[in-house]
């Protein structure tokens, strides 16, 4: 199943995010979810794994399982390349990391422009801007870099092009400039975050949304994030696992067909065999309206992933 992109292109509903996919098992993993059956593949710059991820889909197309157009592959612009200047210089990096001549979706990963830093002095930069563990921020307005994003669809480079972790204002003003709509907006959601409104309004702009940490905290358990520590898991919530025992889906698969069945795209990971299945079977039964009422009461504004925790940049405050 896919959703139809304003740009004309099909993304699959579900697919496979690629951060935190370490280097040394990346490209078999990318690989394996290619047999499972994963077509969607949503990396970025920041994950530090664009080389691997490419091995992985070369070995596939090499042996012939799949065709690069039956593929859809994502990366996003890094906050250190914002610049105009730099938005082609990045996209040529991610190009010849990953061995394509195209990529499917490029987004802004975060509405926050860091200072440039040069590809051979650190690549990727992460939170790096020159100065040691300083942030230090660069004066472009999210307009230029869209418009430096827009040119790249000319190219060919580039099929269509979205935005990430904006919140309902900035994407407002955006369209105000837009040549191109974004495409795709990729957002944290889950039933501890779901700003109804936000989905609401862009999804009646016909711009599509992907979910990410689909599983709310578990994601950030493993970098130690206080909250996520504290949080009650949603695998053990008691309404997620009644409606799972009803469906006879596990909790993970009800978290996931909770987004598509609104046509929202996950993109979760997993290097286990049976969770990668799992994970791609979630569009064959659908929760009834009562299920996804109760599921909307968890709704709790609990975002984990926050500028805010990096240096008070206030996206969400
Ligand atoms: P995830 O969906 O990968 O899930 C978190 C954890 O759940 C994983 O570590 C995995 O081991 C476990 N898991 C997966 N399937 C399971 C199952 N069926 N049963 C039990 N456990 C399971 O979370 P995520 O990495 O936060 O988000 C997914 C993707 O979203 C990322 O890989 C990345 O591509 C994207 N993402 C984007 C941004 C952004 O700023 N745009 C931020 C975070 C993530």
């Amino acid at each position: 199943m896919s959703i139809k992109l304003n740009s004309g292109y099909d993304m699959p509903l579900v697919g496979f995010g690629c951060w935190k996919v370490s280097n040394d098992t990346c490209a078999e993993q990318i690989y394996n979810a290619i047999k499972v059956g994963y077509r969607l593949f949503d990396g970025a710059m920041d994950y530090g794994n664009e080389k691997e991820v490419g091995q992985g889909l070369k070995k596939a197309l090499d042996e012939g399982l799949v065709s690069r157009e039956e593929l859809f592959i994502t990366s996003k612009l890094w906050n250190n390349y914002h610049d105009p200047k730099n938005v082609p210089i990045a996209l040529e990096k991610v190009l010849k990391d990953l061995g394509l001549d195209y990529i499917d979706l490029y987004l802004i990963h975060f509405p926050i422009a860091f200072k440039f830093v040069p590809i051979e002095e650190k690549y990727p930069p992460g939170f790096y801007c020159g100065d040691g563990d300083k942030f230090i921020y660069e004066d472009v307005p999210l307009a230029e870099t869209w418009k430096a994003l827009e040119k790249l669809t000319k190219t060919g480079k580039v099929k269509s092009i979205g935005i990430s972790n904006f919140n309902g204002g900035l994407v407002y003003d955006l369209l105000r400039g837009a040549e191109i709509k974004p495409a795709v907006l990729q957002i944290e959601h889950h039933p501890y975050l779901q700003q109804p409104n936000l989905v609401e309004y862009v999804q009646s702009e016909g711009i599509a949304i992907t979910a990410y940490s689909s599983f709310g905290p578990l994601s950030f358990v493993e970098l130690d994030h206080p909250k996520a520590l504290e949080t009650p898991k949603l695998f053990e919530h008691k309404s997620i696992q009644s409606i799972a025992d009803a469906h006879k889906k596990t909790p993970a698969q009800v978290l996931l067909r909770w987004a598509t069945q609104r046509n929202i795209a996950v993109i979760p990971k997993s290097n286990n065999p049976d969770r990668l299945h799992q994970n791609l079977v979630v569009n064959d039964f659908d929760l009834t309206k009562d299920q996804i009422d109760e599921i909307s009461k968890l709704d709790i504004g609990l975002r984990f992933n926050n500028p805010w925790d990096w240096d008070k940049i206030p996206i969400f405050a």
